[in-house]
């Protein structure tokens, strides 16, 4: 009994020691676990946000949430979104050898070219003449080697934008490729003739902004381009920025001969339209274009293929058949017709995309740019520079001055 008793009494012992065990693991839990949860179901979202908010940053604005998660994951509270986005765009910078590394590396690259360019001095030569004198084929080591004489840049204008929008082009990046540069508009002005002489092209189109009238100045475009012989047909609208040296480098990765149409597509799904130049428009054909507003460029061999619909005046009837607008029609030729794919590329941009979301060390690698505003926002890019927004709102002559700043800049102001 009493030997029963005393185990009785050890059980009872060993049970409560196993009862305040548990209560204190139970304890321990309930101060513990729920918080170890909820952390790592906060920190979920922020492994997930170098991704997240990497694709956020360059395609669409950061919503509130994405803002949030940026601020946690840099370890403070954020309240300026530009802060958020620096933070975040290092770190994605840092931590993915993604392609917006590469991209940046290789602005890096261009920077640095430019910044070891030998024109230093700015006594002597005028700027432009220096500016000519740069070495242009930056890249050297490229498969196909190419020279910007290779290169026939059509800018499309209109009257109307001669003063307000080409003459800051001509003070900007045409000056420094006046040979290849050809201006495609719809009514004569001496001003402009004396500036760019033949180069001027008064297209007799229409000027107005309809569906028609653009497609006759991309078909003079177009036949122009065939008659002067060159390699590349880069089409641009007169509100872009052309940065030429990253234009030639990107060009000098393909062959002329080979089908090349790149450029940035204007939606994220192809179009489908009723096929009306193959058959009798009740199929219906898919096709990717590049949007005309961020310009793209077509090699002369698959511009050669492209002549029974677009070679003088087919260009319009084809556009008609399709009525579609004159950069859809490009696409149609080159995918619809000649089933060719277009090459899609981010280098290019219109104002169409929130401009102010391209991280400003990867603009000098850019190839296109542009600028835009409605009623109530200015849509620009973000680079700072010796010009004020007042002086400067497009932003051009600050981009053109951080691309050569050595033979444009004011001096005293340089970077
Ligand atoms: N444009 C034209 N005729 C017009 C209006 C515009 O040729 O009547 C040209 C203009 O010079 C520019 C392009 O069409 O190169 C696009 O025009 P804009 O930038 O005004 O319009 P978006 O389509 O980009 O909003
Ligand atoms: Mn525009």
């Amino acid at each position: 009994m009493r030997l029963r008793g005393s185990a009785n009494s050890k059980l009872c012992f060993l049970l409560s020691l196993t009862l305040c065990a548990s209560l204190l693991l139970l304890m321990g839990l309930q101060q513990w676990g729920p918080s170890d949860l909820q952390l790592s179901r906060s920190l979920q979202p922020f492994r997930q946000s170098p991704q997240t908010l990497g694709n956020a940053t360059l395609g669409r604005s950061l919503s509130k949430q994405e803002k949030r998660r940026g601020a946690a994951l840099a370890g403070s509270s954020i309240t300026d979104s530009s802060s958020a986005f620096k933070r975040e765009h290092n770190h994605q910078l840092f931590a993915k050898p993604d392609k917006l590394v590469r991209t940046y590396a290789k602005a890096k690259g261009l920077q640095d070219f430019v910044k070891n360019s030998t024109v230093k001095d700015q006594r002597g030569p005028g700027p432009w003449e220096k500016a000519a004198a740069l070495p242009w084929d930056i890249a050297p080591h490229s498969k196909h080697k190419m020279q910007l004489s290779d290169i026939f840049i059509a800018v499309k204008t209109t009257r109307k934008y001669h003063k307000a929008r080409l003459d800051l082009l001509f003070q900007t990046w045409i000056s420094l490729v006046k040979e290849q540069t050809f201006i495609f508009t719809d009514g004569e002005d001496k001003e402009l003739r004396a500036k760019a002489g033949d180069r001027m092209i008064n297209t007799n189109c229409s000027a107005a902004h309809t569906r028609q009238a653009l497609c006759c100045k991309m078909s003079v475009e177009y036949d122009k381009f065939i008659e002067s012989k060159k390699k590349w047909f880069c089409h641009v609208d007169d509100d872009n920025y052309v940065n030429i040296r990253s234009l030639v480098y990107l060009l000098s990765a393909y062959s002329h001969t080979q089908d090349v149409y790149i450029g940035r597509p204007s939606l994220d799904h192809p179009v489908e339209a009723a096929e009306r130049v193959k058959s009798d428009g009740s199929s219906t054909v898919k096709f990717w274009f590049a949007t005309g507003g961020a310009g793209f460029c077509i090699s002369r061999g698959l511009a050669l293929k492209m002549s029974p619909w677009a070679s003088f005046g087919n260009f319009i009837s084809t556009a008609e058949k399709i009525r579609l607008p004159d950069d859809c029609t490009i696409g149609y030729i080159i995918e619809g017709l000649l089933e060719v794919k277009m090459i899609h590329s981010d280098l290019f941009h219109s104002h169409l995309e929130n401009l102010q979301q391209i991280p400003p060390p990867i603009i000098p690698g850019q190839v296109t740019l542009s600028y835009g505003s409605s009623e109530t926002k200015r849509n620009v890019l973000r680079v700072q520079g010796p010009f004020s927004l007042a002086d400067d709102p497009s932003r051009f002559k600050s981009i053109h001055c951080l691309l050569y700043h050595d033979v444009w800049c004011p001096v005293k102001d340089r970077y």
